[in-house]
């Protein structure tokens, strides 16, 4: 039997009037991120638009506190990752640190396997120096390339299905106030108005974690690293942080979305399996009942988790259980 590795969550939130995602700002508006989706109305298909976070946005929350949880277990975390600067090792300038200067080279007349030696240095001199790259992958795009996919993939978040026709956009009013005591600077306006197109639905996204491919290399699937289980814990409590905190979307700072997790689900299994997306209302069962086929066809372990079950009242609850679980298969 293989070892659990593989954590796969579907989460539904309900956020009232957010900003988590906005895409333009033209003249004093700044409009929210929508998309086109498909629902069913009266058994036709139909496009509404709808307001929506992007998986970046998501995927930009988890890294900055993939850094900060990376950097509190003593782990490499490079300068431009740890200042929340996702470049990455894009070319020879962002890799440099990671090679004290000097990033490996081909020569004139490389050969395949130089090509192969190099290609492969390259990979591991950074996955060394940082474990936000490690995770969340990086594009070398440089002689050679080197290319190293991201071990985690998150979806949008999008309304859930059932209630899409209820998620709503609307511009709110602002001003900002120039000073009415004091000097005053001739020709500024006593206020300046904006708007702020806020959101307000139930959101559901996925977010998969390959905890296997952690701290190993793209091209021979060999160990790159000796610290393998504290970078797949990093990575995890980084997840637990960012739905613990809600930490995640833009203009937090005063549209902070008031609601919070309202259906969580997880799943650790040997290869990658995906839960039920969480649009569905039948999210959960759904996801069980698959996870009860595959366990019989392949005869691998499954572990499923659901916030509201078995004693499981909160996310964290799901979250504690899920490292706890992790802890004792020895896989963090
Ligand atoms: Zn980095």
């Amino acid at each position: 039997m293989g070892v659990l590795s593989f954590l796969s969550l579907g989460v539904r939130f309900e956020a009232n009037v957010e900003a988590l995602n906005m895409v333009e700002v033209s003249g004093n508006y700044a409009r929210h991120r929508r998309v086109p989706y498909i629902i069913t109305e009266g058994g036709k298909p139909k496009v509404v638009y709808v307001p929506a976070v992007s998986g970046e946005s998501l995927a930009h929350a988890y890294q900055e506190l993939l850094a900060e949880e990376a950097k509190s277990l003593n782990l490499p975390v490079c300068s431009y990752c740890s200042a929340g600067e996702f470049l990455k090792s894009m070319d020879e300038e962002h890799a440099s640190e990671k090679f004290g200067g000097k990033v490996p080279k081909l020569s004139q007349r490389a050969k395949k396997e130089e090509l192969i030696r190099v290609v492969n240095e390259i990979e591991a001199g950074i996955v060394r120096g940082c474990v936000v790259e490690d995770v969340g992958g990086f594009l070398y795009a440089e002689k050679p390339p080197v290319k190293r996919t991201s071990r985690f993939a998150v979806s949008y978040a999008l309304p859930i299905k059932s209630m899409a026709t209820y998620a709503t956009l609307e511009p709110q009013l602002h001003a900002r106030h120039a000073r009415t005591t004091g000097e005053r600077r001739e020709g500024a306006a006593e206020q300046m108005i904006y708007y702020v197109e806020s959101g307000t639905a139930i959101y559901a996204f996925t977010f998969n974690l390959d905890l296997a491919g952690i701290g190993v290399s793209s091209y021979s699937g060999a160990q790159l690293v000796e610290d393998v289980g504290k970078r797949r814990l990093a990575a995890v409590r980084a997840l637990y942080r960012m739905l613990s905190s809600q930490g995640f979307g833009a203009k937090l700072s005063r549209f902070f979305p008031v609601g919070g997790i309202v259906s969580l689900v997880a799943t650790l299994t040997e290869r990658p399996f995906t839960v039920t997306s969480p649009i569905y209302d039948d999210f959960a069962t759904s996801t069980r009942q698959r996870l009860e086929r595959v366990k019989a066809t392949f005869g691998e372990k499954a572990l499923y988790f659901e916030m509201g079950a078995e004693g499981y009242r909160t996310p964290e609850d799901v979250l504690s259980a899920v490292i706890e679980a992790l802890k004792q298969e020895g896989t963090v």
